[in-house]
């Protein structure tokens, strides 16, 4: 099984297009709602990137994604969502995704993530999402499961992490000025990032 860089990405341009009212209302309630616009804008310049020139390799093809979410994005997750895919792209090789090198890209985009925004587990950010859905991947490949099956398992680690950042009080990024006032409320880029994950689960060939 082979994940292709830019079906990932088409998908997830697709899922955010999907869901950007939910992402601005729940960046409205401990934000400034532009997280649902932010996302929607970076990834339609994406697909609006690959529709022009898309280069063939995934190393290649991830720095361009990385580039262009740097660019259109803004905010907070925007060097955020670049940086992930810059360090998926230089831990990607000149072929296709197979199982463990989409594994070894995913974790070295997490790394990234924390490197940049330095978010700890329980800080109510996308880290809360995207470190459990690394932990299920590397486990169930572990295991032996088949790519599609540990990025089911990876999807199912992400939307719970999502979730549990409802009662979290926020440490980083706007959300982190609210205070207590942000508890009772799910982060708006955990949300995003268990997206990115199930577009690639559905990016599975
Ligand atoms: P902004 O906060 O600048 O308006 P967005 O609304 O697009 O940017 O993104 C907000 C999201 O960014 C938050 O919900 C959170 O998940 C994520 N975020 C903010 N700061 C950090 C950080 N330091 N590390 C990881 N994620 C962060
Ligand atoms: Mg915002």
């Amino acid at each position: 099984m082979m994940i292709d860089p830019i079906q990932w990405v088409r998908r997830f341009a697709e899922l955010v297009d999907e869901h950007t009212d939910e992402l601005t209302e729940l960046d409205a309630a401990i934000g400034d709602a532009d997280h649902g616009s932010n996302m929607q804008r970076g990834t339609a310049a994406v697909v609006a990137a690959f529709a022009e020139d898309a280069p063939t390799t995934p190393s290649e093809q991830l720095k361009l994604v990385g580039m262009t979410l740097i660019r259109s994005i803004g905010g907070a997750s925007g060097p955020l969502y670049g940086t992930f895919f810059l360090r998926c792209a230089a831990a990607a090789g000149d072929t296709e995704f197979d199982a463990p090198s989409f594994a070894k890209a995913f974790r070295a985009g997490l790394d990234g993530i924390v490197a940049r925004g330095k978010a700890e587990s329980g800080d109510k950010t996308m880290f809360d999402a995207l470190a459990p859905a690394a932990d299920a991947l590397d486990e169930h490949l572990a295991a032996g499961d088949s790519l599609a099956d540990a990025l089911a398992a990876a999807v199912a680690a992400a939307a719970a992490g999502r979730d549990g950042t409802i009662p979290m009080l926020a440490r980083k990024g706007r959300a982190s000025y609210l205070g207590e006032r942000s508890v009772g409320h799910q982060d708006p880029g955990a949300t995003s990032a268990t997206l990115l994950v199930l577009a690639a689960k559905q990016a599975v060939k």
